[in-house]
């Protein structure tokens, strides 16, 4: 694109005391990694990419399904009818809205094994995550390297959101100490959620990291949360907790748990995702030659997908499957032994 496009593009920002054209240089130049394409993804990259930052990584373990379209506005019918892994569709869609960025589609787990790796080159992580524990890990990771991080949740009709900078205030276990023990927390899964939500909660992680990219002396620590039906808009400054286990003592628990292989119920689904121990990763074509004898196998680079009756198994090139039309981990654990491997 010429300047003087990209003049024109980003002249209503521009116009902002809070950007000129000063800020809008940073924002090009930034990197950015969006940790989870769901809800609060879809909002985050769109919003981001839109902004104009030059270099999005787009980081999701999962593929498109039809109750994902409520809320997550980056996808649409076909990627649904054709279970494209969401980091490789939110790669397609924007690079049609902002062909000047760097799109970098990461289908993956973030685990404690690459979650170092994927901060290679970050300047800032936005947290489009669906669960505390990944946020703890998240958190453990972002300490360790110094990269800033924007947690943000939705669930119902209410949102949170807080920036962390490591060294500059809080982190997140000093808001939140430890894990709640399963059940105790409200999910998507038990509680359902609005999809105005995640799109106020991502603009306003979206907002968050744009003040962090432009004015990182000026920024603080602050926590909103809001609830939507009735409206309130709530913040708090929050201090760093100097018994915190993360920041305070030095512990990185979450990032420390290294070679656990996971079967996982996966919040709001009929799914269970089976991750292998290891990192070896699986090759797509390989396997899908030996099923065939057996199955209907639909192969892409980044996913192969076949049928056992009534469940639907997607399996990835890192080693991970989704086993969907099933909330029993044991059933999932066994479809992945037999078909792919221990
Ligand atoms: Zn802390």
């Amino acid at each position: 694109m010429s300047s003087v496009n990209a003049d024109l593009r980003y002249s209503r920002q521009a116009l902002l005391a809070q950007l000129g054209p000063q800020g809008q240089a940073r924002l090009r130049q930034s990197c950015v990694a969006v940790m989870g394409c769901g809800a609060l993804g879809s909002t985050l990259a769109t919003l981001l990419c839109r902004a104009g930052v030059g270099h999005l990584v787009l980081v999701d373990r999962d593929v498109v399904e039809l109750s994902n379209l409520p809320r997550q506005t980056l996808y649409d019918e076909q990627d649904v009818a054709q279970a494209v892994p969401k980091a490789v569709a939110a790669q397609r869609h924007l690079a049609i809205v902002n062909s000047q960025a760097v799109l970098d589609a990461q289908v993956m787990d973030i685990a404690p094994h690459n979650v170092l790796t994927l901060l290679k080159g970050v300047d800032l992580v936005v947290d489009g995550t669906d669960n505390l524990e990944t946020r703890y890990l998240l958190n453990d990771a972002c300490l360790t390297t110094g990269t800033p991080w924007i947690y943000g949740g939705a669930v119902g009709t209410s949102g949170i959101c807080c920036g962390f900078v490591p060294g500059r205030g809080p982190c997140l276990r000093c808001l939140f100490p430890e894990l709640a023990p399963p059940g105790i927390l409200p999910t998507c899964d038990t509680m359902g959620v609005l999809n105005t939500a995640p799109a106020i909660v991502g603009a306003l992680q979206a907002t968050e990291a744009m003040r962090l990219l432009v004015q990182p002396e000026s920024w603080s620590a602050t926590l909103v949360t809001i609830d939507l039906w009735p409206p309130s808009f709530r913040t708090f400054a929050v201090p760093r907790d100097p018994r915190c286990p993360a920041c305070g003592l030095g512990r990185r628990e979450f990032l420390d748990r290294q070679g656990v292989s996971e079967v996982a119920r996966l919040c709001g689904r009929n799914a269970v995702q089976v991750t292998p121990a290891n990192d070896l990763g699986v090759a797509l074509s390989t396997l899908a030659q030996a099923l065939q004898a057996q199955f209907a196998v639909e192969l892409s680079p980044e996913r192969l997908r076949f049928a056992v009756g009534a469940l639907d198994v997607v399996v990835f090139a890192d080693g991970r499957a989704l086993v969907r039309g099933t909330t029993d981990p044991r059933v999932a654990k066994a479809i992945y032994a037999k078909y792919i491997g221990t």
